[in-house]
């Protein structure tokens, strides 16, 4: 038998989407992709940004009126906690039963936190490759008092157009392969938490985030100077989405984010959200805490230049004064997120020695 106690305390719960679907050219047949979830024909909302439903709504239109889906526009607002509340309103007001954001970063996280609230089930339809959300139970969003990703619902469906991810801004997807990228130090992180304070470590989990890295920084040595076509965005986007995945397995962000992220959420606290994109800031994150962990941050800071991500202060608009002090407060951005800046004290010259020597300024 059982003993209950024990039973509680393996108990371990993991959330994973139920259906990934990664095509080119598949958005004009959206209706059939989220028949399983919409059997009962519900009101669906389609969560957007303005520039992003005027390059989608002819396709997403004309197929759902075809197959009589009954559907509802609304426009996000930014990444806020405020734009969540509007929005929860609009969509309780039109009796919303299944919600579809469509989008980068903002409209999939206001999409899936409204859509967490309300308890109705979230498709994720993201329109770049930008960072790993578009699959994970998380989401990050301004207006809380914990400026760093919080736990949700996972998305019930994913649907990845490669055509229209491949044909979004380079940034964007040079975005997604940072955040890829820095699942090496997040994994290192995890390691560490799990010797020094006993923390849970999955292993599956820390080698499925840790195999979309690697191939990161192998694909970083074939592509060279070539543009990003469908075969590659297919290998980042499937790498998001498998990270995303780590996370839904782990119960917790711990396969993605590690210190390279509470270095970025304190950037991003100091310099109130004008700092680049998140998977620019992650990248720069990866390179520091790499040295820190005496791994090969060259090879890191190589692979992000290859995919056009920043390397360095200047090009996401900070600082060394802003560098130094996210470096310094990151720490306390989540305390109980045990990391390798546990280990390391280093005081403000220490930190200005560390940066230069990475080229970060
Ligand atoms: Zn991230």
């Amino acid at each position: 038998m059982i003993n209950s106690t024990t039973a509680a305390t393996n108990t371990h719960v993991m959330q994973l989407p139920r259906k990934v679907i990664i095509g080119e050219r598949i958005l004009n047949d959206t209706s059939q992709l989220i028949k399983e979830n919409t059997t009962k024909n519900p009101k669906i909302a389609l969560i957007t940004g303005k520039n992003v439903k005027s390059k989608i709504i002819g396709t997403i239109e004309e197929n759902f009126f075809e197959n009589n889906i009954n559907f509802q526009w609304f426009i996000a607002g930014d990444a806020s906690f405020e734009s969540v509340g509007k929005i929860e309103n609009e969509l309780k007001q039109d009796k919303i039963e299944v919600i579809i954001g469509i989008g980068g970063g903002r409209c999939i996280d206001i999409g899936k936190m409204s859509a967490n609230n309300l308890k109705k089930p979230f498709i994720s339809i993201p329109t770049s490759a930008s960072h790993d959300g578009i699959s994970s139970p998380f989401v990050s969003l301004r207006g809380s008092d914990k400026p760093y990703s919080i736990k949700v619902e996972t998305p019930v469906e994913v649907i990845a157009d490669l055509y229209i991810i491949s044909n979004a801004p380079g940034k964007l997807i040079a975005s997604g392969c940072g955040d890829l990228i820095a699942k090496i130090t997040a994994i290192k992180d995890w390691e560490i938490s799990r010797d020094d304070t006993n923390e849970y470590f999955g292993d599956y989990a820390a080698n499925l985030s840790s195999l979309s890295a690697k191939m990161m920084l192998d694909m970083s040595k074939r592509i060279g100077n070539k543009q990003i076509d469908t075969k590659i965005a297919r290998t980042i986007v499937e790498g998001l989405i498998s990270s995303g995945v780590a996370a839904g397995i782990a119960g917790s962000s711990r396969p993605c984010s590690g210190s390279e992220h509470l270095f970025s959420h304190a950037l991003e606290y100091i310099s109130n959200g004008k700092c680049g994109l998140h998977g620019e800031r992650v990248g720069i994150g990866t390179i520091i805490m790499a040295k820190l962990h005496k791994l090969n941050w060259i090879e890191i800071k190589n692979a992000l230049g290859v995919f056009g991500a920043p390397t360095t202060a200047k090009e996401i608009r900070v600082d060394k004064d802003e560098i130094i002090e996210a470096f310094t407060i990151a720490k306390n951005i989540r305390p109980e997120r045990y990391t390798i800046l546990n280990r390391v004290d280093l005081n403000k010259n220490q930190i200005r020695d560390l940066i230069e020597e990475v080229g970060i300024i």
